[in-house]
């Protein structure tokens, strides 16, 4: 298990509801995410763009950023702390790799306050989406800041090979240090533009074990469930068109192997699903309580990365049949068993802490007898096949 100290603490201050995380405020952490990624960004663009080279990506770059400021960096409110950049060109070319201009990226992150999701993960990550829904940022255990370091020349090696893939997309890595203590975070795509309402949320692994979400998490306004929920709830599956359906599993296909080939495991696939019938009914609801536009579901465009041009490549809306005029918000359009009109919104997610499961498993010998697999070196392709099978099997069908 690992400690309390690595976990952080995301639990409520003792004065206040606002959360900590290892001691620190998240409120201090938004300011200081904000101040750091302002100054780097800013510095890059004085960097001539060039080749990305192998040493690039083990720089990484410091800053001070004392409260009273200094001749480089404003003044804040926070406690004095030191901000560190990894592999500041290497992600700039990522981030570019997807459409995502310094100026953008600046904007989305530093112009107006970051937006925390409550308590999304068990791991006791805190997360917060920008409030143009683009990015997500995730605090991170050391050991995970290090394993994407030592990931992202061969992992972005693929991603350069092919664009169309559900691989979270890591756009920075950072680190803030203050009193002693390092807050890492990574900065990936949202895969769940909240302006588009899912009506029902899933994180699925393929597995049955120990897969129905808690009750604490069912109480949530918006749950996420898991694979036996989805089993229950949707048991004949999502269906496609064909050629929606063949990219889709070929996505995966590849990703998994991807995965596989970085002997990566217990990662998900987070899954939204959106019910176009009832969003009208919604959206009617809202003209007759006169809600003002910029309140209304849909009103956010999604600019990099969603999940149709995930699976299809640049250029693909999802328009067809089934969302004539309507703005899909890139989302895949799919068809419940009871023919309602759905968008999906999907991504694969936490692909950074495979050590975590393997210290759990040493552990966990009923989870093993469960899988009916043991510790090997298979275990990963165990698991991308797992994966894929119930994907293609119990989740996503083909329209006969
Ligand atoms: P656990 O230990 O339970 O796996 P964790 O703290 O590592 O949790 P994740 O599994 O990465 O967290 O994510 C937890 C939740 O946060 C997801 O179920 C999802 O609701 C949300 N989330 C994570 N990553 C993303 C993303 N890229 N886009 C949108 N939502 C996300």
């Amino acid at each position: 298990m690992s400690s309390a100290a690595e976990n952080g603490d995301a639990a409520p201050g003792k004065q206040s509801e606002e959360k900590t995380y290892k001691k620190t405020a998240s409120s201090a952490i938004k300011g200081a995410i904000q101040l750091g990624i302002g100054y780097t960004v800013g510095n890059l663009t004085s960097k001539p763009d060039r080749d990305v080279l192998m040493q690039d990506f083990y720089v990484v770059e410091s800053v001070f950023l004392p409260s009273e400021g200094s001749n480089l960096t404003p003044a804040h409110h926070y406690p004095d702390f030191r901000f560190k950049t990894y592999a500041p060109l290497a992600f700039r070319y990522f981030r570019e790799l997807f459409g995502i201009k310094p100026d953008d990226y600046l904007y989305s992150i530093c112009s107006e306050p970051l937006i925390e999701l409550s308590n999304p993960g068990a791991s006791g990550s805190l997360f917060f989406v920008t409030s143009d829904d683009e990015f997500i940022i995730k605090t991170v255990q050391h050991k995970e800041a290090e394993f994407l370091q030592k990931l992202l020349p061969g992992y972005y090696m693929n991603l350069n090979q092919n664009p169309r893939t559900l691989l979270p997309k890591f756009y920075g890595l950072y680190c803030m240090q203050s009193g002693g203590i390092n807050i890492r975070i990574v900065v990936m795509n949202n895969v769940l533009p909240r302006s588009m309402r899912m009506h029902f949320t899933y994180d699925l692994k393929g597995s049955t074990y120990k897969r129905r979400a808690s009750r604490k998490e069912r109480e949530k306004s918006n749950p996420t469930f898991k694979d036996l929920d989805f089993l229950q709830d949707m048991h004949e599956g999502l269906y496609f068109d064909t050629e929606t359906y063949n990219a889709l599993m070929k996505t995966l296909q590849r990703d998994c192997r991807v995965l596989e080939s970085f002997k990566i495991m217990d990662y998900s696939l987070l899954l939204g699903i959106h019910i176009l019938d009832h969003s009208l009914k919604e959206k009617e609801e809202e003209n007759s309580q006169n809600v003002p536009d910029a309140k209304r579901s849909g009103m956010q465009k999604v600019l990099y990365s969603t999940a149709m041009e995930s699976i299809q490549g640049p250029g693909k809306s999802g328009d067809g049949i089934i969302t004539e005029n309507l703005d899909t918000m890139g989302g895949i359009p799919a068809k419940s068993h009871k023919g309602e009109k759905l968008l999906l919104f999907m991504g694969i997610i936490d692909i950074l802490q495979s050590y975590r499961l393997m210290k759990k498993l040493e552990h966990s010998w009923k989870a093993l007898v469960y899988d009916g697999d043991t510790v090997s070196v298979h275990r990963p392709s165990f698991y991308a096949d797992r994966f894929l099978k119930f994907m293609n099997s119990r989740v996503f069908k083909k329209i006969q």
